[in-house]
């Protein structure tokens, strides 16, 4: 499965990672709420590929988020 990491910002490919499977405990997603996770990942109807919502470092620093 390919988890691909796409800036909700900007839009651009951030990471593109290659997985056994989907650890959602590895990934942080279990500390999603059920709407968040739909908000942010989307799976693939072939389920060979999941789509996350994220933001590239550029945007983070335009945005203002580095210091958390
Ligand atoms: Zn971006």
């Amino acid at each position: 499965m390919k988890i691909f990491y796409t800036c909700e910002y900007c839009g651009e490919p951030i990471d593109t990672i290659e997985v056994d499977e989907a650890d959602e405990v590895k990934f942080g997603f279990d500390c999603l709420t059920d709407r968040e996770r739909q908000d942010i990942i989307k799976t693939d109807a072939s389920g060979n590929a999941m789509y996350v919502h994220s933001l590239c470092g550029k945007c983070i620093t335009a945005i203002g988020l580095t210091e958390e």
